[in-house]
């Protein structure tokens, strides 16, 4: 929206607008009329060949001094799957949202993101299908980056955590936390497969879960209740690998000593929470842990596939992937930016924004901290943690072992256009509580939400400019509005800047929520103003006009973080190829 419209002077007063509101019979005969009334063949023609190239990004941006710097993060999607509409919501798609908004408003960004490859996930998933680790990981980050590219995710790079530099950086952090002493070394009784020879971590152990008793935990996590467990709280331990009830062993391993970083960490979290207005329920997650004493805990792990532990005697086991995983921003961030600490260790200009699903919340505001404080180096650390409760899928749960629910690799496959998925999924965002993928009601969303409220709108008003307009977007001056076009666009002016401060806290569905309700306004805007209607002085049409055409280039940068495709189409058929920043003062 241009100035002059915001703060319009007082009009000279003009014909008076005809306001008369159309009588409900008048309404259905308008709207019979619209549906009748298509636009132009040649309109129709180019949405059916409309086809959206995305412009090539800017070289990968360093920090500046003097700008809002935002670093933002998605939770890792572990590679050995293919990713469900659940994970989908919770990590890339919010997070990606968050960083198209970022750039609309000119902040200085970079959205990193890639798939966690290390540990014994990957290790069992070769060994099932009878591949290297290596070979599971290259299948599976190609689907990864498949999915996420179809649903239109824009990152700045979406990497691996398998790469050398990775190891690289994992090892250098390790080394300086060890050298600070915040490492210790402990004997753990451990199982051990005797028929195999082997020692076997986390998920080469499965048996029933002691909290639910799902028949089908694995060592590190119950896939039923979602606790996390260690192999020797299973009942009826099972070997992985050759089935048999394994033994317990001595073990040595690498614990971070939490407590005696518990103050740093502490005041961390005190600090942080506040200025970047964290949740309650991530504050809450946070200071239970704190509350519940910081113990040690173990990092290291009997396994070949990960980062291998730079210390004597450790030569046979890898870093826990809680350890290695979320240096795997830091890493990703270095594979296409060598100057990677100006974003990393740079916390009086840098802002982290992290994205992910509320049980990573520990990992994000505890552990990771933890290990960058345990250095004691200057570390950018979490400024907003944004995190979701889950989404189900009907009446149940989404679920990968059971293949249960809609996943990113069906999406393509399905005929529906991804901002209506976008849409779906960002409307229906579990921000306060668990909320439910249902076919009926993603339909209803589609059909009587996202094509009735935008799209009649700028149907409508692209209609009437292409012909009654000759296509051009009416210019209209300050002084031609009457105080009703004043007093609609303080209005929306107002709703735009709620959306700002929605967004500034990730409130993802309020945002999505207030620029309908936008469309609402215009919507009832252009019906009490019945240009249609025989008589209509042309100056007053054409200043309607205006304003609408105004306000659905508004729409269409609101709607951009979430619908990018939705967007473009509109900007392509308002002749915007670059669109402004929004910018509001
Ligand atoms: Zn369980």
């Amino acid at each position: 929206m241009n100035e002059e419209k915001e703060k319009p002077q007082q009009s000279k007063k003009q014909k008076k607008p005809q306001q008369k509101k159309p009588t409900k019979k008048k309404e259905e005969d308008l709207n019979r009329k619209n549906k009748r009334d298509d636009l132009p063949a040649e309109y129709l023609e180019k949405v059916k060949n409309l086809k959206l190239t995305r412009l090539p990004r800017k070289a990968h941006p360093l920090p500046k001094s003097d700008e809002r710097n935002v670093l933002i993060t998605s939770a890792l999607p572990y590679v050995n799957n293919v990713p469900h509409l659940g994970n989908l919501i919770g990590c890339v798609l919010s997070a990606d949202v968050f960083a198209r908004y970022a750039r609309l408003r000119g902040y200085n960004s970079l959205y990193i993101c890639g798939t966690d490859e290390n540990g014994t996930a990957t290790q069992v998933k070769a060994i099932k299908e009878k591949k290297e680790p290596i070979e599971v990981c290259d299948y599976y980050h190609k689907i990864h980056a498949q999915i996420y590219e179809n649903f239109e995710i824009e990152f700045d790079n979406f990497g691996r955590t398998s790469k050398k530099l990775h190891d690289e950086i994992v090892q250098d952090i390790f080394k300086k936390v060890n050298a600070q002493g915040y490492f210790e070394e402990k004997t753990i009784e451990q199982y051990y497969d005797e028929k195999a020879k082997m020692a076997l971590a986390d998920r080469f152990v499965l048996g029933e879960c002691p909290h639910c008793g799902s028949a089908e935990a694995k060592g590190d996590q119950c896939d039923g209740c979602g606790k996390l467990l260690n192999p020797i709280d299973l009942i009826n331990p099972k070997s992985f690998i050759s089935g048999d009830t394994p033994v317990l062993k001595d073990s040595r391993h690498l614990f971070l000593n939490l407590e005696s970083l518990a103050p740093k960490i502490e005041h961390f979290i005190s600090t942080a929470s506040v200025k970047g207005k964290w949740t309650s329920n991530s504050v809450a997650i946070s200071n239970s842990w704190v509350q519940n004493g910081l113990q040690s805990r173990c990092m290291t792990r009997d396994l070949t596939w990960g980062v291998s532990v730079p210390v004597e005697g450790f030569e046979e086991k890898c870093f826990y992937v809680w350890f290695d995983a979320p240096i795997g921003y830091i890493s990703i961030t270095a594979e296409i930016i060598p100057e990677w600490r100006q974003w990393w260790c740079n916390p009086e200009n840098v802002e982290l924004w992290q994205f992910m699903g509320k049980d990573n919340v520990p990992f994000h505001t505890v552990l990771f901290p933890a290990t960058l404080l345990g250095t004691g180096d200057d570390w950018t650390l979490i400024h907003h943690i944004s995190t979701t409760e889950y989404i189900n899928y009907e009446t149940g749960k989404f679920s990968k072992s059971n293949s249960r629910g809609v996943f990113g690799d069906h999406v393509a496959e399905m005929p529906f256009p991804i901002s209506a998925w976008r849409y779906y999924l960002l409307s229906n965002r579990p921000e306060q509580s668990d909320s439910v993928f249902n076919w009926d009601d993603f339909r209803n969303r589609v059909n009587l939400e996202l094509l009735p409220k935008p799209g009649n709108l700028v149907q409508r008003v692209l209609k009437f400019v292409y012909t009654k307009l000759d296509k051009k977007v009416p210019v209209v001056k300050k002084e031609e509005l009457d105080p009703v076009d004043v007093e609609f666009l303080k209005g929306i002016k107002e709703k735009i800047l709620n959306y700002c401060e929605s967004m500034e806290v990730t409130r993802m569905r309020e945002c999505l929520k207030i620029v309908m309700d936008i469309c609402a306004d215009c919507n009832k805007f252009m019906q009490d103003m019945s240009i249609w209607e025989k008589g209509t002085d042309e100056t007053r049409k054409r200043v309607v006009l205006g304003v609408m055409c105004n306000c659905i280039r508004i729409v269409a940068c609101l709607f951009e973080p979430f619908m990018p495709s939705f967007s473009a189409k509109i900007y392509f058929f308002w002749g915007l190829r670059e669109v402004k920043m929004m910018r509001f003062s």
